[in-house]
């Protein structure tokens, strides 16, 4: 073996001398750290191969050894001075082997060797060259005893093996009860935690009942709120168109003539009357359409009559020569949809991008994306803030501070015109930067 340094030799002749290298064995064992049952092992391996070793007969050499490189182990090396035995001889000593970490059996130069080692335990005291000469010293004074009191030892050993076996056994018995309880412990807690789960799942439910029941509330004050919403509008329409004939009437060059101041005020009356009138318009055709009222009827619009139609209406409106005011040819020709909706939307969409726009651009496009044909209205007007860009939609949301170039606004129609997107099943969506410009886009499928 390389880096093994010899301890002490010794020779096996007789069946007296392996009473002495079983001796011998645990003393070194003893010497270079092994512990009490790793000697007893070893001893026992020793003495399991003297024994075949003396009965095959001839003399053995027998060599104690120390690695204290690399994986520190003692190592004893026995060389019997006859050939090619080697297999039989491992064969019967297959069970010993499993007494130290590794065993080989071979032919050698003189004749069989066993060689065998046993690792050391990590708190054993390092072999150093002084520690090595000091072993070598002791074991030189080492007398060995009689076959008797080697019988006295091994029977001392038995019965603390015994002891040992005994101490384990109730380790054992010991630690399956505590295995036992800690079980019973993880059962208790198992079923605590099932408890409390179902515990929970009874309340999630409970809530999703609530839940569901709200929602049914909602809907139901969702749908009163369209019908008062209709029905005053409604109501409110009559009156106010009264007062805007009556206006009319008293205005008219054939009614008695009125005082310059009188004239003033009735003009007031008749435009505070037209914008009521645009208003409750615009609550009716929301709530119309909030309440499902609207049947979209599907025909094949030609978009290009659209867009015509639209640039000839709205160019007028777009009167600021700063801004250009651009209706693109549609690149998708036809489309699936409801043709009076559509306009609404588009002209609505137009409508506010004129109002929001002081020079620049204004433009409407069509384009097929996918499975879908987008109409997008570009603008490059005031722009909206980030974190208004989904309240524009609500209902009588007006941007604070924006004022619009022309006309006067609800703040209905944006949330208009996204309603019959979604009745015509598509979506209206915007991008835009303040000081930039704003892009709404209406994505409608091609196949609704
Ligand atoms: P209205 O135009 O009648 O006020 P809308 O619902 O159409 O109502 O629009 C809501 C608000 O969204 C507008 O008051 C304005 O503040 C903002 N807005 C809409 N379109 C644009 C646009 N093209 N550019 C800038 N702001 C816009």
């Amino acid at each position: 073996m390389t880096g093994a340094d010899p301890l002490v030799r010794t020779r096996l002749r007789v069946e007296q001398d392996v009473f002495a290298v079983r001796q011998l064995g645990r003393e070194v064992g003893r010497l270079v750290g092994l512990e009490a049952q790793d000697q007893i092992r070893l001893a026992t391996a020793l003495s399991e191969v003297g024994r075949l070793l003396v009965a095959a007969g001839r003399d053995t050499e027998v060599v104690f050894a120390a690695a204290p490189d690399g994986v520190p182990a003692l190592t004893v090396r026995l060389e019997h001075a006859a050939h090619g035995d080697a297999d039989r001889l491992a064969a019967q000593l297959a069970q010993v082997g499993r007494l130290v970490d590794s065993m080989e059996v071979r032919d050698g130069e003189i004749g069989t060797v066993v060689w065998m080692s046993r690792r050391l335990p990590p708190n054993a005291p390092v072999l150093s060259p002084d520690r090595m000469d000091d072993i070598r010293t002791e074991l030189a004074g080492h007398v060995p005893g009689t076959p008797f009191d080697e019988l006295a030892v091994q029977n001392q050993q038995l019965i603390a093996t015994l002891d040992e076996v005994r101490a384990q056994r109730d380790d054992l018995a010991r630690l399956n009860a505590e295995l036992e309880e800690t079980n019973r412990g993880v059962m208790a807690l198992y079923h605590q935690l099932s408890d409390e789960l179902e515990e929970t799942n009874r309340g999630v439910v409970a809530l999703y009942n609530e839940l569901d029941e709200k929602s049914v509330q909602l809907r139901a004050a969702s749908e009163a709120k369209s019908r008062f919403l209709a029905n005053v509008s409604h109501e409110l329409r009559a009156p106010v168109t009264a007062i805007i004939g009556l206006g009319r009437l008293l205005s008219d060059d054939a009614s008695d003539p009125l005082t310059t101041e009188q004239a003033r005020q009735v003009e007031l009356i008749r435009g505070s009357a037209a914008d009521l009138l645009s208003l409750v318009n615009d609550l009716l055709d929301l709530a119309k359409a909030e309440a499902g009222r609207l049947e979209p009827s599907w025909s094949d619009v030609d978009l290009k009559a659209v867009f015509g139609q639209l640039r000839g209406t709205l160019r007028p409106l777009a009167i600021r020569p700063e801004v250009d005011f651009v209706v693109e040819e549609p690149a998708v020709a036809r489309l699936r949809s409801d043709e009076v909706l559509l306009a609404q939307v588009l002209r609505n969409l137009l409508t506010n991008a004129i109002k929001f726009t002081a020079v620049g651009s204004i433009r409407l496009a069509a384009a097929q994306v996918g499975d879908a044909v987008e109409f997008t209205v570009a603008d490059t007007g005031t722009g909206i803030p980030p974190e208004l860009q989904e309240r524009i939609f609500e209902e009588f949301y007006q941007v604070p501070g924006s004022q619009a170039l022309s006309g006067k606004g609800t703040g209905l129609g944006l949330p208009y015109a996204r309603r019959l997107v979604g009745i015509l099943g598509g979506a209206l969506r915007v991008t835009s930067e303040p000081g930039q410009g704003s892009t709404f886009t209406v994505s409608l499928p091609v196949s609704p």
